[in-house]
């Protein structure tokens, strides 16, 4: 006999707006608030999945939207996984990738959703569908982004004292090269050894530009370069990487295993930035991360400033790397100024700590979460 099998019944998608607590500048928008995109996947054993695929900056930083990755959800996703096996969370994946192109951000909300469920109806934490922990906890490193030098400083400094962070990111490529060096070279200087200082600069330089600022950056004791050039330029990341000035990580040259193998085969970077919305869901994340650890690139968990649901989806794949030498950057929900869980995230001592109950181990406050959600006019 077998036994009733379980239906995926219902796709919710909402768009939760909440304001960051301070402008968050990057080379290509400036934020002030962040829109979540939640699914809640409800299942015929009563059992919900929930996702989440938020994105940075409107179409600034990458042709979804959050109004899209909604709106392609509702339209065409919820319809074709109506009524399929619930507990089958590759194979409803593998179709949803041959009938629907692209919309990474979309499939790693579904994804994210139906492997959440999964756990939960198998009473494990998420993690354990990806090969177990290797630990429990992630560093984290935090995101200085207000782009006045004084202030960045005393950010990180009480950030240190409260045993948060002690790895910092500076997002730099809205100023002109020499002007941002000397922003960073000073933030560098007053931290000291106290701190890890690292750049992002969103693909806002030209080869030149970086093969001149990374000098002057390692010499200052900078540690790493996130995505200094064009994505599209893969030449010209691989000779910034063969320069070896500094470390070169990659991060939207990646958008999934085709990129992580291509980019480890040309050995275009020193360090992968892993992100599961870039990946199009956690499995493609895995597989991003298995080349880099096969072809000897470093790891770093990225982030698209998600809430918890990403973040901490993120957090339980990361946990089953073998290793992840440059930490993570997991703080999107501390960038936001409301609470959408019953119990917040648990950071302390520089890192994130993950829940050992089943899924993503995290409960939402759906009432106070109504009060935040976008409704059509
Ligand atoms: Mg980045």
């Amino acid at each position: 006999m077998t036994a009733t099998p379980v239906r995926i019944e219902r796709i919710e998608t909402l768009l939760v707006d909440v304001p960051t607590i301070r402008p968050h500048k990057l080379s290509v928008a400036t934020m002030n608030c962040q829109t979540l995109v939640l699914v809640r996947l409800r299942c015929s054993d009563g059992v919900e999945g929930v996702g989440e695929g938020t994105t940075i900056g409107g179409l600034a930083y990458g042709e979804e939207s959050p109004e899209s990755i909604k709106v392609n959800i509702d339209t065409y996703v919820a319809p074709m996984l109506q009524g399929l096996d619930a507990t089958r969370p590759g194979a409803v994946m593998a179709m949803l990738r041959k009938r629907i192109q692209g919309n990474r951000f979309a499939k790693c909300a579904i994804e994210t959703a139906l492997f959440d469920a999964q756990a939960r109806r198998l009473g494990v934490p998420l993690s354990e569908l990806f090969g177990g922990r290797s630990t429990d906890a992630v560093d984290v490193a935090w995101t200085l982004a207000s782009g006045d030098t004084q202030r960045d400083i005393a950010e990180a400094e009480a950030m240190i004292e409260a045993r948060r962070h002690r790895a910092f990111k500076l997002k730099i490529g809205l100023r002109a090269a020499a002007e941002d060096v000397a922003h960073v070279v000073a933030i560098k200087r007053a931290l000291g050894n106290h701190a890890d200082v690292r750049v992002d600069v969103n693909q806002a330089w030209t080869e030149s530009e970086a093969i001149w600022a990374g000098a002057r950056l390692a010499e200052a004791g900078v540690s790493l370069v996130e995505q200094p050039i064009a994505a599209t330029n893969r030449a010209g990341l691989k000779r910034l990487t063969q320069l070896a000035h500094i470390p070169i990580m990659a991060d939207e040259a990646l958008h999934g295993a085709t990129d992580a193998f291509a980019l480890a085969h040309e050995r275009a970077a020193d360090v992968f930035a892993v992100k599961i919305a870039q990946s199009g869901g956690l499995l493609g994340a895995a597989s991003v991360a298995s080349i880099a650890t096969a072809a000897g690139i470093d790891l770093y968990g990225g982030t698209m400033l998600e809430g918890a649901a990403g973040t901490m989806a993120s957090a339980h794949l990361f946990s089953t790397f073998p290793s992840l030498k440059w930490g993570s950057e997991l703080f999107g929900p501390l960038l936001l100024t409301e609470e959408i869980l019953t119990e917040p995230l648990c950071y302390q001592d520089f890192k994130l700590h993950l829940p050992s109950t089943p899924g993503l181990g995290i409960t939402f406050d759906w009432p106070r979460i109504e009060r935040m959600v976008r409704h059509a006019h």
